[in-house]
């Protein structure tokens, strides 16, 4: 673990503590974008060591807290029908739709397959063509080539039993989406590190022209998130908004271009809904026409999802927008508990509520 334990140093976290106290002259407003960045803040005490010289708010970056009611009603009832096994992730299972969870609907006698990657699920396909199996295709451009993969590979096999329902979503919109908001706060952006392995962080260059806010591309652990943070309040200190890359070590300019090509030839961009955040104009792919046959909406005649207002209290719209904090939501640690989750964002493993309500003792400081 010695890689690892390099980038969680805490004589070098505390090094960079002070740097940041020393340069701020002001409480800035940082948003980081993804939720596993959001759970490291907080579970190394980054965010109170820190909380006197920033505010940290917290992004959008989790694909189970965005995915709509609508969606996740659709994927219980592909579910439901009794020659369908809906293929998922573990994480979507326990988040709430309209009335239950997938988890839910499986005890009812749907048919639900946790798999740890797409291609698992084709390889379930190719072994019971009895059935036909539906992968529920979530998530942002980390998960997006894997999904385009699982398709060309049912293609190969020529498999007629494989489809998908995707909501797969784009994490730059969403920024643009959140500065255009009239209450808007947010100073600079922690850029999310793995999106960027994939993306590349070229495309930010006309963001940041846009709305003169510093985009710095950070990772996950202690130290990559402290030289994100120093580099942004660097920036905003000096009144100069730039694209920085601070996760040299995994991301490169353009990103990852055979990804990038892989997405390309399955998906094209869409406007899609959010949920919490309502439709964000081209944030999310959709299957190009000649991949249409992989369409489990089509190939089972589902009209597209209606969209939902989630009716519940649950405040997840503000906190994915970096107006609430989840400990400000008056249902967090009460009503509202990993537990029993009125929200998505106490459900996901990178949910922002769930980071507060897991992580009360500081680790560094
Ligand atoms: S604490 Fe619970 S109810 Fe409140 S915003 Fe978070 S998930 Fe929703």
């Amino acid at each position: 673990m010695k890689y690892l334990d390099e980038y969680r140093d805490r004589d070098q976290a505390h090094q960079w503590i002070t740097r940041i106290q020393r340069l701020a002259s002001r409480r800035w407003v940082l948003m980081e974008v993804c939720g596993g960045q959001t759970h490291s803040l907080l579970k190394y005490g980054i965010e109170s060591a820190l909380k006197d010289d920033i505010e940290l708010v917290h992004g959008p970056g989790c694909p189970v807290c965005v995915t709509p009611i609508g969606v996740l009603d659709q994927a219980q009832e592909l579910a439901r029908q009794p020659d369908i096994t809906l293929c998922s992730f573990g994480d979507m299972l326990r988040v709430p739709g309209s009335t239950s969870s997938l988890l839910q609907t499986r005890a009812q006698g749907g048919t639900v397959k946790m798999v740890y990657s797409p291609l698992e699920a084709v390889s379930f396909a190719e072994q019971h063509p009895e059935r036909q199996v539906v992968f529920f295709a979530v998530g942002f451009e980390t998960t997006t080539p894997a999904t385009a993969l699982a398709v060309l590979q049912a293609h190969q096999l020529c498999l007629k039993n494989f489809s998908l329902l995707v909501h797969h979503v784009r994490v730059q919109p969403a920024m643009e989406a959140i500065m255009q908001l009239p209450e808007v706060r947010v100073q600079a952006f922690l850029a999310a590190g793995h999106v960027c392995t994939v993306m590349g962080y070229d495309t930010y260059a006309s963001f940041v022209e846009k709305y003169q806010v510093p985009v710095v591309v950070t990772g996950f652990e202690p130290l990559d998130l402290l030289a994100g943070i120093h580099e942004c309040i660097r920036q905003l200190e000096s009144g100069n908004a730039q694209t920085s890359n601070q996760y040299p070590r995994s991301v490169r300019l353009e990103g990852n271009l055979s990804a990038r090509q892989l997405i390309d030839q399955v998906y094209e961009v869409n406007d899609q809904e959010w949920r919490g955040l309502g439709e964000i104009p081209e944030s999310g792919y959709r299957l190009r026409a000649k991949w249409e046959q992989f369409n489990a909406g089509k190939r089972f005649g589902m009209m597209p999802a209606k969209v939902q207002n989630d009716a519940s209290l649950c405040q997840a719209g503000e906190v994915l927008s970096g107006q609430m904090r989840p400990t400000e939501c008056p249902s967090f640690g009460k009503a509202c508990t990993p537990e029993t989750p009125m929200g998505a964002p106490m459900v996901s493993s990178e949910g922002a509520c769930a980071a507060y309500y897991r992580y009360r003792l500081p680790i560094i400081t």
